[in-house]
Protein backbone atom coordinates (compact mmCIF):
# COMPACT_ATOMS: atom_id res chain seq x y z
CA UNK A 1 0.00 0.00 0.00
CA UNK A 2 1.51 3.42 -0.52
CA UNK A 3 1.10 6.22 1.53
CA UNK A 4 0.63 9.73 -0.14
CA UNK A 5 2.02 12.89 1.46
CA UNK A 6 1.39 16.22 0.57
CA UNK A 7 4.64 18.82 1.16
CA UNK A 8 3.58 21.91 2.13
CA UNK A 9 7.23 23.66 2.87
CA UNK A 10 5.47 27.42 3.54
CA UNK A 11 7.52 29.94 3.83
CA UNK A 12 11.31 31.14 5.55
CA UNK A 13 13.50 28.28 6.53
CA UNK A 14 10.31 25.86 5.98
CA UNK A 15 11.15 25.29 2.60
CA UNK A 16 14.81 24.48 3.92
CA UNK A 17 13.89 22.30 6.38
CA UNK A 18 10.86 20.26 4.57
CA UNK A 19 13.47 19.28 2.08
CA UNK A 20 15.82 17.59 4.96
CA UNK A 21 12.49 15.83 6.40
CA UNK A 22 11.56 14.08 3.35
CA UNK A 23 15.38 13.00 3.08
CA UNK A 24 15.28 11.32 6.25
CA UNK A 25 11.57 10.11 5.00
CA UNK A 26 12.76 8.38 2.18
CA UNK A 27 15.80 6.89 4.62
CA UNK A 28 13.24 5.21 6.84
CA UNK A 29 10.98 4.04 3.82
CA UNK A 30 13.84 2.47 2.39
CA UNK A 31 15.12 0.71 5.20
CA UNK A 32 11.51 -0.52 6.66
CA UNK A 33 10.35 -1.02 3.15
CA UNK A 34 7.60 1.67 3.17
CA UNK A 35 6.04 2.96 0.05
CA UNK A 36 5.74 6.59 0.10
CA UNK A 37 4.71 8.46 -2.43
CA UNK A 38 5.29 12.19 -2.03
CA UNK A 39 3.98 15.59 -3.81
CA UNK A 40 5.34 19.28 -3.27
CA UNK A 41 2.60 22.13 -3.22
CA UNK A 42 4.02 25.61 -3.07
CA UNK A 43 0.25 27.22 -1.73
CA UNK A 44 0.14 27.60 2.10
CA UNK A 45 2.71 30.30 1.80
CA UNK A 46 3.01 34.08 1.72
CA UNK A 47 3.90 33.80 -1.86
CA UNK A 48 1.15 31.83 -3.36
CA UNK A 49 -0.89 34.80 -1.26
CA UNK A 50 0.58 37.57 -2.63
CA UNK A 51 0.22 36.11 -5.90
CA UNK A 52 -3.11 34.95 -5.92
CA UNK A 53 -5.04 36.63 -3.24
CA UNK A 54 -5.46 33.77 -0.78
CA UNK A 55 -3.22 31.51 0.79
CA UNK A 56 -4.86 28.29 -0.87
CA UNK A 57 -6.59 27.60 -3.97
CA UNK A 58 -10.33 27.06 -4.17
CA UNK A 59 -10.14 23.66 -4.13
CA UNK A 60 -7.94 22.30 -1.67
CA UNK A 61 -9.99 20.20 0.84
CA UNK A 62 -10.22 18.14 -2.40
CA UNK A 63 -7.11 18.13 -3.65
CA UNK A 64 -5.40 17.53 -0.01
CA UNK A 65 -7.97 15.53 1.10
CA UNK A 66 -7.18 12.60 -1.04
CA UNK A 67 -3.94 12.64 0.79
CA UNK A 68 -2.49 10.06 3.69
CA UNK A 69 -0.44 12.84 5.87
CA UNK A 70 0.51 16.61 5.14
CA UNK A 71 3.76 17.18 5.80
CA UNK A 72 4.24 20.57 6.79
CA UNK A 73 6.82 23.79 7.36
CA UNK A 74 6.61 26.44 8.29
CA UNK A 75 4.12 29.35 7.48
CA UNK A 76 4.25 33.19 7.83
CA UNK A 77 6.22 36.29 6.74
CA UNK A 78 4.40 39.14 8.76
CA UNK A 79 6.54 41.69 6.25
CA UNK A 80 4.64 40.59 3.51
CA UNK A 81 1.29 39.32 4.95
CA UNK A 82 -0.39 39.91 8.57
CA UNK A 83 0.25 36.78 11.09
CA UNK A 84 -3.55 36.60 11.42
CA UNK A 85 -3.78 36.31 7.20
CA UNK A 86 -1.27 33.92 6.86
CA UNK A 87 -2.16 31.52 9.57
CA UNK A 88 -5.78 31.61 9.67
CA UNK A 89 -6.29 30.78 5.93
CA UNK A 90 -3.72 27.79 6.00
CA UNK A 91 -3.06 25.79 9.23
CA UNK A 92 -6.35 26.80 10.88
CA UNK A 93 -8.45 26.02 7.80
CA UNK A 94 -6.94 22.32 7.91
CA UNK A 95 -7.48 22.24 11.49
CA UNK A 96 -11.26 22.83 11.44
CA UNK A 97 -12.15 21.21 7.96
CA UNK A 98 -10.45 18.12 8.25
CA UNK A 99 -11.12 17.76 11.67
CA UNK A 100 -7.89 17.35 13.34
CA UNK A 101 -9.44 17.52 17.24
CA UNK A 102 -5.92 15.97 18.95
CA UNK A 103 -2.95 17.79 19.07
CA UNK A 104 -0.19 16.22 20.16
CA UNK A 105 3.24 17.04 21.53
CA UNK A 106 6.27 14.79 22.56
CA UNK A 107 8.17 16.37 25.28
CA UNK A 108 11.56 14.47 25.41
CA UNK A 109 14.84 15.18 26.86
CA UNK A 110 17.50 14.41 23.99
CA UNK A 111 21.21 13.82 24.25
CA UNK A 112 22.92 17.23 23.80
CA UNK A 113 20.28 19.13 24.63
CA UNK A 114 20.73 21.39 27.55
CA UNK A 115 17.39 21.24 29.37
CA UNK A 116 16.98 24.09 31.63
CA UNK A 117 15.82 22.27 34.76
CA UNK A 118 19.04 21.52 36.09
CA UNK A 119 20.36 17.48 36.99
CA UNK A 120 17.83 16.12 34.81
CA UNK A 121 19.31 13.26 31.71
CA UNK A 122 17.88 11.56 29.17
CA UNK A 123 15.66 9.07 30.00
CA UNK A 124 14.27 11.28 32.68
CA UNK A 125 11.94 13.24 31.04
CA UNK A 126 9.64 11.25 28.03
CA UNK A 127 5.66 11.93 27.85
CA UNK A 128 3.54 13.56 25.66
CA UNK A 129 0.94 16.62 26.01
CA UNK A 130 -2.56 15.57 24.27
CA UNK A 131 -4.97 18.54 23.48
CA UNK A 132 -8.40 19.15 22.68
CA UNK A 133 -8.27 21.08 19.31
CA UNK A 134 -11.02 22.15 18.21
CA UNK A 135 -13.46 23.58 21.56
CA UNK A 136 -13.31 24.13 24.89
CA UNK A 137 -11.85 27.91 26.12
CA UNK A 138 -11.59 28.72 22.58
CA UNK A 139 -15.34 29.03 21.31
CA UNK A 140 -16.78 32.37 19.87
CA UNK A 141 -19.95 32.02 21.89
CA UNK A 142 -19.90 35.78 24.11
CA UNK A 143 -19.94 39.18 23.67
CA UNK A 144 -19.67 43.16 25.36
CA UNK A 145 -22.98 44.23 27.24
CA UNK A 146 -22.92 48.09 27.50
CA UNK A 147 -19.83 48.82 25.49
CA UNK A 148 -18.05 52.13 26.19
CA UNK A 149 -20.03 52.15 29.38
CA UNK A 150 -18.77 51.99 32.98
CA UNK A 151 -21.01 49.04 33.55
CA UNK A 152 -19.52 47.63 30.15
CA UNK A 153 -19.39 43.49 30.26
CA UNK A 154 -17.48 41.06 28.54
CA UNK A 155 -18.68 37.24 28.48
CA UNK A 156 -16.90 34.38 26.48
CA UNK A 157 -18.28 30.63 26.84
CA UNK A 158 -16.30 27.95 27.40
CA UNK A 159 -17.89 25.21 25.19
CA UNK A 160 -17.83 21.56 25.94
CA UNK A 161 -19.48 18.86 24.13
CA UNK A 162 -19.84 15.05 25.25
CA UNK A 163 -18.94 14.38 21.95
CA UNK A 164 -15.70 16.26 21.62
CA UNK A 165 -14.09 15.95 24.92
CA UNK A 166 -15.26 11.90 24.92
CA UNK A 167 -13.22 11.40 21.82
CA UNK A 168 -9.50 13.34 22.92
CA UNK A 169 -10.22 11.26 26.14
CA UNK A 170 -10.17 7.84 24.09
CA UNK A 171 -6.97 8.63 22.28
CA UNK A 172 -4.99 9.99 25.00
CA UNK A 173 -6.15 6.64 26.88
CA UNK A 174 -5.02 4.74 23.97
CA UNK A 175 -1.74 6.59 23.61
CA UNK A 176 -1.49 5.37 27.43
CA UNK A 177 -2.43 2.29 27.45
CA UNK A 178 0.25 1.82 24.38
CA UNK A 179 3.07 2.86 26.65
CA UNK A 180 5.11 0.82 29.02
CA UNK A 181 4.39 3.00 32.32
CA UNK A 182 0.34 3.14 31.03
CA UNK A 183 -0.27 6.31 33.11
CA UNK A 184 -2.40 9.11 32.38
CA UNK A 185 -2.89 12.84 33.82
CA UNK A 186 -5.81 14.84 33.55
CA UNK A 187 -5.45 18.93 33.60
CA UNK A 188 -8.52 20.30 35.68
CA UNK A 189 -9.47 22.78 37.43
CA UNK A 190 -12.89 22.09 39.19
CA UNK A 191 -11.87 24.08 42.23
CA UNK A 192 -11.87 26.99 40.36
CA UNK A 193 -14.15 26.25 37.56
CA UNK A 194 -17.17 24.93 39.10
CA UNK A 195 -19.71 23.62 35.61
CA UNK A 196 -17.06 22.88 33.01
CA UNK A 197 -14.36 21.17 34.92
CA UNK A 198 -15.99 19.19 37.39
CA UNK A 199 -17.52 17.35 34.29
CA UNK A 200 -14.43 17.42 32.14
CA UNK A 201 -13.41 15.37 35.41
CA UNK A 202 -16.33 12.58 35.66
CA UNK A 203 -15.75 12.35 31.66
CA UNK A 204 -12.12 11.13 32.60
CA UNK A 205 -13.37 9.10 35.59
CA UNK A 206 -16.31 7.46 32.74
CA UNK A 207 -13.58 6.98 30.06
CA UNK A 208 -10.91 5.41 32.99
CA UNK A 209 -13.45 2.57 33.16
CA UNK A 210 -12.89 1.77 29.81
CA UNK A 211 -8.80 1.56 30.57
CA UNK A 212 -8.44 -0.64 34.08
CA UNK A 213 -4.52 -1.23 33.04
CA UNK A 214 -4.33 2.76 32.70
CA UNK A 215 -3.43 4.54 36.44
CA UNK A 216 -4.94 7.33 36.41
CA UNK A 217 -4.48 10.83 38.41
CA UNK A 218 -5.48 14.56 37.87
CA UNK A 219 -4.10 17.83 39.04
CA UNK A 220 -5.83 21.64 39.00
CA UNK A 221 -3.53 23.30 36.67
CA UNK A 222 -1.32 25.41 38.49
CA UNK A 223 0.44 22.73 40.46
CA UNK A 224 0.52 20.60 37.32
CA UNK A 225 2.44 23.53 35.51
CA UNK A 226 4.71 23.42 38.94
CA UNK A 227 4.96 20.00 38.69
CA UNK A 228 6.15 19.71 34.86
CA UNK A 229 9.53 21.66 36.31
CA UNK A 230 9.54 20.44 39.46
CA UNK A 231 8.90 16.32 38.73
CA UNK A 232 8.70 15.72 34.83
CA UNK A 233 9.59 12.57 35.88
CA UNK A 234 5.93 11.64 37.00
CA UNK A 235 4.22 11.81 33.53
CA UNK A 236 3.78 9.40 30.39
CA UNK A 237 0.46 10.58 28.82
CA UNK A 238 -0.95 13.99 30.13
CA UNK A 239 -4.43 15.20 28.67
CA UNK A 240 -5.65 18.38 28.62
CA UNK A 241 -8.54 21.14 27.57
CA UNK A 242 -8.03 23.69 24.84
CA UNK A 243 -6.93 26.36 26.98
CA UNK A 244 -4.77 24.19 29.38
CA UNK A 245 -3.25 21.91 26.34
CA UNK A 246 -2.09 25.14 24.59
CA UNK A 247 -0.49 26.08 27.72
CA UNK A 248 1.01 22.88 28.58
CA UNK A 249 2.55 21.96 24.94
CA UNK A 250 4.58 24.96 24.98
CA UNK A 251 5.55 24.15 29.13
CA UNK A 252 7.03 20.55 28.14
CA UNK A 253 9.34 20.73 25.46
CA UNK A 254 10.49 24.00 27.12
CA UNK A 255 11.47 22.06 30.02
CA UNK A 256 13.37 19.62 27.33
CA UNK A 257 15.34 22.84 26.04
CA UNK A 258 14.00 21.29 22.64
CA UNK A 259 10.98 24.16 21.95
CA UNK A 260 13.69 24.99 18.94
CA UNK A 261 13.66 21.42 17.47
CA UNK A 262 9.91 20.27 18.67
CA UNK A 263 7.58 18.25 16.31
CA UNK A 264 3.79 18.32 16.74
CA UNK A 265 1.05 16.72 15.08
CA UNK A 266 -2.23 17.74 14.66
CA UNK A 267 -4.54 14.86 14.21
CA UNK A 268 -7.66 12.69 13.05
CA UNK A 269 -7.41 9.73 14.51
CA UNK A 270 -9.71 7.87 12.32
CA UNK A 271 -8.46 9.19 9.29
CA UNK A 272 -11.38 10.13 7.85
CA UNK A 273 -9.53 13.46 6.50
CA UNK A 274 -5.36 13.57 6.84
CA UNK A 275 -3.35 14.27 9.70
CA UNK A 276 -1.07 17.04 9.55
CA UNK A 277 2.67 16.75 10.92
CA UNK A 278 5.00 20.06 11.54
CA UNK A 279 7.31 21.65 13.59
CA UNK A 280 6.92 23.75 16.50
CA UNK A 281 8.97 26.19 15.33
CA UNK A 282 8.02 29.64 12.86
CA UNK A 283 9.28 30.13 9.80
CA UNK A 284 12.61 32.28 11.47
CA UNK A 285 12.57 35.55 9.17
CA UNK A 286 15.66 36.56 10.90
CA UNK A 287 17.64 33.16 9.66
CA UNK A 288 15.86 32.14 6.92
CA UNK A 289 17.76 31.70 3.58
CA UNK A 290 21.04 31.28 5.02
CA UNK A 291 20.64 27.62 5.22
CA UNK A 292 21.82 27.33 9.13
CA UNK A 293 18.08 26.17 10.31
CA UNK A 294 17.69 23.25 12.08
CA UNK A 295 16.16 20.57 10.52
CA UNK A 296 15.66 18.23 13.68
CA UNK A 297 11.81 19.62 14.68
CA UNK A 298 11.20 18.77 11.10
CA UNK A 299 12.64 15.54 10.83
CA UNK A 300 11.39 14.37 14.52
CA UNK A 301 7.80 15.50 12.80
CA UNK A 302 8.40 12.84 9.85
CA UNK A 303 8.68 10.32 12.59
CA UNK A 304 5.48 10.84 14.15
CA UNK A 305 3.95 10.56 10.96
CA UNK A 306 5.30 7.46 10.12
CA UNK A 307 3.88 6.03 13.62
CA UNK A 308 0.85 7.72 12.79
CA UNK A 309 0.29 6.02 9.36
CA UNK A 310 1.21 2.20 11.11
CA UNK A 311 5.00 2.03 11.15
CA UNK A 312 5.99 2.69 15.00
CA UNK A 313 9.43 1.15 14.35
CA UNK A 314 10.35 2.91 11.10
CA UNK A 315 8.92 6.60 13.38
CA UNK A 316 11.62 5.14 16.50
CA UNK A 317 14.37 4.54 14.35
CA UNK A 318 14.09 8.14 13.25
CA UNK A 319 14.42 9.30 16.13
CA UNK A 320 16.95 7.34 17.42
CA UNK A 321 18.94 8.36 14.49
CA UNK A 322 18.42 11.87 15.93
CA UNK A 323 19.41 11.27 19.34
CA UNK A 324 22.32 9.21 18.16
CA UNK A 325 23.53 12.44 16.11
CA UNK A 326 23.29 14.62 18.86
CA UNK A 327 24.77 12.39 21.29
CA UNK A 328 27.90 12.47 18.99
CA UNK A 329 28.17 15.89 19.21
CA UNK A 330 30.14 16.85 16.31
CA UNK A 331 30.74 20.52 15.91
CA UNK A 332 31.02 20.44 11.64
CA UNK A 333 27.76 18.94 11.59
CA UNK A 334 25.46 20.60 14.22
CA UNK A 335 23.48 23.65 13.15
CA UNK A 336 24.67 27.10 14.96
CA UNK A 337 21.64 26.65 17.34
CA UNK A 338 23.26 23.52 18.63
CA UNK A 339 26.44 24.97 18.91
CA UNK A 340 28.07 23.86 15.70
CA UNK A 341 28.97 25.43 12.79
CA UNK A 342 27.45 23.45 10.27
CA UNK A 343 24.14 23.52 8.21
CA UNK A 344 20.55 22.57 7.98
CA UNK A 345 22.09 20.05 4.31
CA UNK A 346 24.76 18.61 6.73
CA UNK A 347 22.74 17.83 9.44
CA UNK A 348 20.12 16.27 7.31
CA UNK A 349 22.25 14.34 5.36
CA UNK A 350 23.62 12.88 8.81
CA UNK A 351 20.60 12.11 10.53
CA UNK A 352 19.45 10.67 6.99
CA UNK A 353 22.67 8.54 6.63
CA UNK A 354 22.35 7.02 10.08
CA UNK A 355 18.41 6.74 9.91
CA UNK A 356 19.90 4.28 6.88
CA UNK A 357 22.34 2.62 8.46
P1 LIG B 1 5.44 31.63 15.40
O1 LIG B 1 5.51 30.84 14.15
O2 LIG B 1 4.81 30.89 16.53
O3 LIG B 1 4.95 33.00 15.14
P2 LIG B 1 7.88 32.99 15.76
O4 LIG B 1 7.75 33.52 14.38
O5 LIG B 1 7.74 33.91 16.89
O6 LIG B 1 6.92 31.76 15.93
P3 LIG B 1 10.08 31.31 15.12
O7 LIG B 1 9.91 31.57 13.68
O8 LIG B 1 9.88 29.93 15.59
O9 LIG B 1 9.23 32.27 16.00
O10 LIG B 1 11.52 31.80 15.58
C1 LIG B 1 11.81 32.14 16.94
C2 LIG B 1 13.34 32.19 17.11
O11 LIG B 1 13.85 30.85 17.09
C3 LIG B 1 14.03 32.96 16.00
O12 LIG B 1 15.13 33.69 16.52
C4 LIG B 1 14.51 31.86 15.09
O13 LIG B 1 15.66 32.21 14.39
C5 LIG B 1 14.77 30.69 16.02
N1 LIG B 1 14.46 29.41 15.35
C6 LIG B 1 13.23 28.93 15.07
N2 LIG B 1 13.29 27.76 14.43
C7 LIG B 1 14.60 27.48 14.29
C8 LIG B 1 15.32 26.39 13.69
N3 LIG B 1 14.70 25.35 13.11
N4 LIG B 1 16.67 26.44 13.73
C9 LIG B 1 17.32 27.46 14.31
N5 LIG B 1 16.70 28.51 14.89
C10 LIG B 1 15.36 28.53 14.88
MG1 LIG C 1 6.13 33.62 13.13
Amino acid sequence: MTHRIAVMPGDGIGTEVAPEGRRALEAAARRFDIALDFETFDFASCDYYLAHGRMLPEDWRQILGEFDALFFGAVGWPEKVPDHVSLWGSLLQFRREFDQYVNLRPCRLLPGIKSPLAGRQPGDIDFYVVRENTEGEYSSVGGTMFEGTDREVVIQETVMTRTGVDRVLKYAFDLAASRPRKKLTSATKSNGIAITMPWWDTRVAAAAEHYPEVSVDQFHIDILTANFVLHPDWFDVVVASNLFGDILSDLGPACTGTIGVAPSANINPEGRFPSLFEPVHGSAPDIAGRGIANPIGQIWSGAMMLEHLGYPEAGRAMLAAIEAVLDEGDERILTPDLGGQGSTQALGRAIAERIAS
